[in-house]
């Protein structure tokens, strides 16, 4: 087969189906090495992140009295040591939203063509990782990458799209395998929503109607643990897990229960009042869909559990840990209600004395 001439150029006769096809086994982009070879600093940041406390990764002896040579990597870190960094993905991501995707490479060509056929959206699916050996301080890797598959046209849960799986060939510096990724996304036509029709038809803004509309909040994942929380928050309801077999309450919202390992669960209604256990306020990154400064708080329940949410009707100057607030619910679209807490004004903060105890514990 032979690659095509351009995304949209002169092979429009061919159905779409071949024209996908004609990029299976073309290369995905250029070759990607590694920053920084394999190293003990990143290795311990990792493993700290993770809560990995297999030594082998951090002590010599251990490693060695495992069978290894000494210090090995996590095998999971594979993509870790060819990644390009915060800084310059953001910096991509930008240049493609502002269609100055720039790149004319086999993989641009065929998001280009799905592009253009409606399939817009994309959301990593799969991803599957083989390690040849493991790797040690000292390896630097690089990555190139083809394209393994296209799949025909696939119904989905999100919609109709195309599965296309890139295979990732991780080297080290002499050239030697040592890993390999496939990793697959679904690019999909998104299914228009009901209200999405309504809201076209209405002004960006009611003071500019030039005006870009903002950006929605980011959805939460839904699964079938966690969609009581956000279906009681649409209610104007603060629910709590709760198992049926011995009582204890539960957040975030999971399967079973940790106290008794039942999987049978109901909810509690929350009171609405809890404390600030700790907080933030943040300043940057800012994105649209947000307001800034930003407090994210994690607000400790009456009922024993916390919560992660936002709290309002404040300064960030004047919260402290230890203030007591209340829920109110908050309607960010039509298809976006949270709880957002803020200061209790039938238990009025103590004094601004409790706030300066953090202070006093970073002092000492
Ligand atoms: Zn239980």
């Amino acid at each position: 087969m032979s690659p095509p001439a351009t995304a949209s150029g002169a092979t429009s006769d061919q159905s779409l189906d071949d024209r996908l096809q004609a990029f299976v086994g073309l290369s995905s982009g250029s070759v990607t090495r590694g920053q920084d070879a394999v190293n003990l600093p990143m290795i311990r940041h990792w493993v700290e992140a993770m809560g990995d406390h297999n030594p082998v990764y951090v002590d010599e002896a251990a490693a060695r009295q495992a069978g290894f040579p000494g210090i090995i990597a996590p095998p999971t870190m594979l993509q870790v040591w060819i990644m390009r960094g915060l800084r310059a993905s953001e910096e991509a991501d930008r240049a493609r939203a502002a269609g100055e995707a720039g790149g004319d490479g086999p993989s641009d060509q065929l998001m280009a063509l799905l592009d253009e056929a409606g399939f817009t959206s994309v959301v990593a699916t799969n991803c599957d990782q083989h390690y040849v050996r493991p790797l040690v301080p000292g390896d630097h890797l690089q990555v190139s990458s083809t394209i393994d598959s296209v799949s025909s046209e696939k119904a989905t849960g999100l919609g109709v799209g195309h599965f296309i799986t890139s295979r990732l060939e991780f080297t080290n510096q002499h050239g030697e395998p040592v890993g390999s990724m496939l990793f697959r996304i679904l690019k999909f036509k998104p299914r228009p929503k009901a209200s999405d029709a309504t809201k076209a038809s209405e002004p960006a803004s009611a003071q500019d109607p030039t005006a870009a509309p903002r950006p929605k909040r980011p959805r939460p994942a839904l699964t079938q643990d966690n969609r009581f929380f956000f279906d009681g928050a649409e209610q104007h309801q603060l629910l709590i897990q709760r198992c049926t077999n011995c009582g204890t309450l539960r957040h975030p919202p999971r399967p079973s229960c940790g106290h008794c390992r039942s999987f049978e669960w109901d909810t509690q209604v929350a009171s609405g009042r809890g404390t600030i256990y700790s907080f933030v306020v943040n300043h940057y990154p800012q994105i649209p869909a947000f307001d800034y400064p930003l407090v994210v708080a994690l607000v400790e329940l009456e009922e024993g559990t916390r919560l992660v949410a936002n709290v309002s009707g404040i300064t960030p100057d004047d919260i402290f840990i230890g203030q007591p607030v209340v829920v109110g619910f908050e309607a960010f679209d039509d298809d976006l209600t949270l709880p957002v807490f803020r200061p209790d004004p039938d238990r009025p903060a103590a004094t601004a004395a409790t706030s300066a105890a953090p202070t006093e514990t970073r002092k000492s």
